[in-house]
């Protein structure tokens, strides 16, 4: 099966590689990477753009727009959403942001609600929803629990995304996370919104003991399972891990187990095609 993880990460964070060495045990450089993608059949992997200026600022407030993957890597494939640090949206970032959005391999942009304390529907936010709309992009927005101890999770709740897609309807959005642990909320949000899908990563962070863990307790898979078979919308979900936050092999696993097998190839591979234009013109082009 053909795969797209359509959320990872590719930068320095002190956070992650420290997660990565003393939790999770995955190998956070370009070349484990390279790696992963060989030995799961992953076709391509869309970066979430993200920057800290010094170790350990993430979410950092002094971060420049628009925030890209600082790790370097030669891997064909590897697409990028820019991050967006609503504090740094000058007209100075603005205009970097546009210049940047232009790179074919730029497919979407990266909003950090609950990371940055800033309402989804803050003015601040609204030439980065324009100047998504008039490019064809994307937008993926963090949603549910948030990584770190300075996260303020009101901000990144599903119905602060059910709010934001009433508000600008001719964007697409894509909630992360599927909203975790707020999986219901989540779900009625992309029933109710044609604009809005959601990504499978980071439900579970931790290596690969925790991911079985997870799998073989009903009570964990069942709510998960819930919210999906509720949304009723298989052509909705996303495949994505959060790598280095969870090994991408286990990962898979866990998402196979989720979803109906008919339903494997849309959520794994097409889905992503589909809300994620650019991709599938890299992806597709004549060679
Ligand atoms: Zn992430």
């Amino acid at each position: 099966m053909d795969i797209i993880d359509a959320h990872l990460h590719l930068s320095h964070i002190q956070l992650f590689a420290d997660t990565a060495t003393e939790i999770t045990g995955v190998d956070y450089s370009a070349a484990g990477l390279a790696r992963d993608m060989e030995e799961y059949s992953i076709e391509a992997v869309i970066g979430m753009g993200l920057v800290e200026t010094e170790p350990g600022a993430f979410p950092d407030p002094l971060a420049a727009n628009p925030m890209g993957l600082t790790m370097e890597h030669q891997i064909p494939n590897v697409f990028t959403c820019l991050g967006i640090n609503p504090w740094t949206l000058d007209a100075e970032g603005m205009d970097a942001l546009r210049e940047a959005a232009k790179e074919p391999m730029v497919v979407g942009l990266k909003i950090y609600a609950g990371y940055y304390h800033v309402s989804l529907t803050d003015p601040l936010y609204r030439p980065v929803y324009e100047l998504a709309e008039d490019m064809g992009l994307p937008l993926v927005v963090h949603g549910g629990d948030t990584y770190s101890i300075r996260g303020v999770m009101k901000y990144s709740h599903p119905l602060a995304i059910n709010e934001l897609a009433v508000q600008y309807p001719r964007n697409i959005f894509v909630m992360a996370h599927f909203g975790n642990p707020w999986v219901m909320d989540a779900a009625v949000t992309i029933t109710n919104h044609p604009n809005v899908y959601a990504d499978m990563s980071g439900i579970i962070m931790g290596g690969d003991g925790s991911v079985d863990e997870f799998i073989q307790e009903p009570l964990m898979m069942n709510y998960v399972k819930t919210g999906i078979l509720y949304s009723g919308h298989y052509d909705k979900f996303l495949f994505g891990t959060d790598w280095p936050l969870v090994p991408i092999g286990p990962y898979i696993r866990f998402v196979e187990n989720l979803f109906p097998g008919e339903f494997h190839e849309m959520v794994f591979y097409r889905n992503a095609l589909r809300v994620f234009p650019r991709l599938e013109a890299v992806l597709k082009a004549p060679s």
